[in-house]
C-alpha cells in the first residue's frame, strides 16, 4: 500500500461542491480584495479562537512579521524563541532588525521550556516568541508568568496549532498578539497562502490592520509605511466553508495518534509525543524520534509511505543565521531533536488500515535491524 505523507482526499472530496461555490461566489460579486469574505471569515476565526480581533493576512509569516512590527520591536531587541521551531519565526524576528536568542525546549514536549527562559534574558530583551510546535499547546501560564515578571510582550506562534488549548483557554489567545498561518497544510489550510493575526487589544489589532493595506485605514490616506499583506478573498471564502469542519478534523487527527500510540508503544527505541498535563494537541504532526531515524525514513520509502522531517537543520545551523556565530553544541537538544525527529503520516480521514500500514513498515523494520 502506498502511503504519502500527507493526503487532502478525505478532507477535501466531501466538501468539493460547497468550495467551488465558494470560490464562485466571489467571482460573480466581482468584489476580489478585502471584501465580505475576509470580513466574515475574520469574524468567524476571532469567534472560534475567542479572541476580540483576528486580522486576516497574506500568510503566516507576515502575520509574525506585522505582530513584532506593531510592538515596536527593532534594531537592538532581543526576543526569545525556541531553538528547534521552523525558520519563519526566527525569520520573522530579523526582518525587524532584532536578534533572535534562542530558548532550548522541554525534552518531552518539544516545546520552549519556560524554565530556561531567565537565563536567556538581558536588558535588550523585549520579548518571547512562543510556538507551539507540532500541535501542542506550550505552558502558556508559567510562559506569561515570566513575561510580566521582566516587563516583556508575547507572540504566540499559533501556526501548527489552531484549536489547541492550555488550561482550556486556546492557543493565539494568551500573547500581546499571535500569528497564525493557512497555509494548505496546516491544520485549518486555504488553497494557496493565507495567515491572521489574532489579539484582544483593540490598539494592537487596529495596527495589524493598518500595516497590512499599505499603513492606510482610509484609501489613498497613509498613516505608516505599511505593506501588502491582505488576506485574499478568494482564500477567505475556502476558509468559511473549511472553518465549521476543524473541530470534527482534529479529532480524526487525535484518533489516528491514538492509533499510532497504542501500535507503536515499546516497538525499538522509539519515542512518541508526549502531551503535557493541562495541555491539549491537534495533532498537526505526529513526531516519533529515533536514533535510526536516517534508516527508518529509508526503509519506510522503499515500502512506498511518506515520511518528513521537521525540522533537519536548527535555525541557528542555517546558513542564514551564520552571521549570529552561534556554533553547533550551542544548542544540543534542538540539534538532538534535529537527528533523530521523524514525522509519520497524518492527515484527517486517515484510515485505520493505512495507520496500521505505517505501524507494520516501523515494526518490520526494527525487526531486522
Ligand atoms: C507554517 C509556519 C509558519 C509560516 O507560515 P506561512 O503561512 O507558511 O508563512 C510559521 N511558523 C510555524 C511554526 C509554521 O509551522
Amino acid at each position: 500500500m502506498n502511503i504519502p505523507f500527507l493526503s487532502f482526499a478525505p478532507q477535501h472530496d466531501p466538501i468539493r461542491e460547497e468550495v467551488l461555490a465558494a470560490i464562485a461566489g466571489v467571482y460573480d460579486k466581482q468584489w476580489y480584495v478585502l471584501g465580505d469574505q475576509v470580513k466574515a471569515f475574520e469574524a468567524a476565526y476571532a469567534a472560534f479562537n475567542e479572541v476580540n480581533h483576528c486580522v486576516g493576512v497574506a500568510n503566516g509569516l507576515d502575520a509574525l512579521h506585522l505582530a513584532l512590527l506593531a510592538l515596536n520591536v527593532g534594531p537592538g531587541d532581543e526576543v526569545l524563541v525556541p531553538s528547534n521551531t521552523y525558520i519563519a519565526t526566527w525569520l520573522a524576528i530579523s526582518f525587524v532588525g532584532a536578534t533572535p536568542v534562542a530558548v532550548e525546549p522541554n525534552t518531552a514536549t518539544y516545546n520552549i521550556d519556560p524554565r530556561r527562559m531567565e537565563a536567556a534574558i538581558t536588558p535588550k530583551t523585549k520579548g518571547i516568541m512562543s510556538v507551539h510546535l507540532y500541535g501542542q499547546a506550550c505552558e502558556m501560564t508559567a510562559i506569561m508568568e515570566v513575561a510580566q515578571r521582566y516587563g516583556l510582550w508575547v507572540v504566540e506562534d499559533n501556526a501548527q496549532a489552531q484549536g489547541a488549548a492550555w488550561q482550556g483557554q486556546m492557543t493565539g489567545s494568551f500573547g500581546h498578539v499571535n500569528g497564525t498561518s493557512f497555509y494548505p497544510g496546516k491544520n485549518l489550510g486555504a488553497l494557496g497562502d493565507a495567515g491572521a493575526v489574532t489579539t484582544n487589544d483593540e490598539i494592537l489589532g487596529g495596527k495589524i490592520r493598518t500595516l497590512r493595506n499599505y499603513g492606510s485605514q482610509q484609501k489613498y490616506y497613509n498613516e505608516v509605511i505599511g505593506y501588502n499583506s491582505r488576506l485574499d478573498e478568494l482564500q477567505a471564502a475556502v476558509l468559511n466553508v473549511k472553518l465549521p469542519y476543524l473541530q470534527d478534523w482534529t479529532q480524526q487527527r487525535r484518533t489516528v495518534a491514538a492509533l499510532y500510540n497504542q501500535h507503536l508503544a515499546g516497538v525499538g527505541d522509539l519515542i512518541l509525543p508526549v502531551t503535557a498535563v493541562g495541555a491539549t494537541h491537534v495533532y498537526h504532526l505526529y513526531v516519533v524520534r529515533t536514533t535510526h531515524r536516517d534508516r527508518l525514513q529509508h526503509y519506510l520509502q522503499e515500502q512506498g509511505i511518506g515520511t518528513l522531517i521537521h525540522y533537519p537543520v536548527p535555525p541557528h545551523l542555517q546558513r542564514a543565521y551564520t552571521h549570529l556565530g552561534i556554533q553547533e553544541g550551542a544548542y544540543p537538544i534542538a540539534e538532538e531533536l534535529a537527528k533523530t525527529s521523524l514525522s509519520l503520516p497524518m492527515w484527517p480521514g486517515m484510515r485505520q488500515e493505512e495507520v496500521t500500514a505505517v505501524v507494520e513498515g516501523i515494526r518490520s523494520f526494527f525487526e531486522h535491524l
